[in-house]
């Protein structure tokens, strides 16, 4: 049987983090479904199509991944794309308790539903989307956070200098 998985996520915007977590994903699975959430507690910086359109530039090329977003439960929207499983990035200790959290409630809510952790690459764990908006908000270089096709549309749009 095909194995469908789904990785949720703000993506504001997506990182070189984001990106390993997925590319690593779609060699795992049969498919990946990225899915974005449209309303994000946080006010995001980047339109949900903005942060669709970074992502489809970014992981486009990997065939068996497709990029949608979503409103609601997460539960919902992986029983919506026939995902089994949700795969999630772990940095350090502390994305542990939050990611343990989401995983059992989300158990609770679908039982089916379990959650794959993978860990980070080293060179990406201090990687977060709030680094690249700190730090391109102060006109510094996010080369090293995000890939050069998308690099000049998030500087310019976060650099506050
Ligand atoms: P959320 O707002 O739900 O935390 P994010 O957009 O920050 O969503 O992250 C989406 C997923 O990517 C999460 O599973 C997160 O742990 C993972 N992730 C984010 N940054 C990295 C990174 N540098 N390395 C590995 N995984 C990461």
């Amino acid at each position: 049987m095909e194995k469908t998985v789904i990785c949720p996520g703000s993506f504001d915007p997506v990182t070189y983090g984001h990106i390993d977590i997925i590319t690593r994903a779609s060699k795992l699975f049969d498919k990946v479904i990225v899915g974005v959430f449209i309303n994000v507690d946080k006010n995001p910086s980047f339109s949900i199509e903005e942060r669709i359109g970074f992502l489809k530039k970014t992981v486009g090329h990997l065939k068996n991944v497709e990029v949608v977003g979503f409103d609601g439960l997460l539960v919902d929207c992986a029983e919506q794309h026939g995902a089994t499983a949700v795969v999630r990035g772990l940095r350090a200790v502390s994305d542990f308790e939050y990611e343990f959290q989401m995983a059992l409630t989300n158990r609770k809510l679908s039982p089916t539903l379990d959650t794959v952790f993978l860990a980070s690459d080293a060179q990406y764990t201090y990687l977060s989307s709030s680094i690249v908006k700190n730090v391109a908000s102060l006109g510094g270089d996010i080369s090293n956070f995000v890939p050069e096709i998308i690099h000049d549309e998030i500087f310019n749009r976060l650099n506050k200098t």
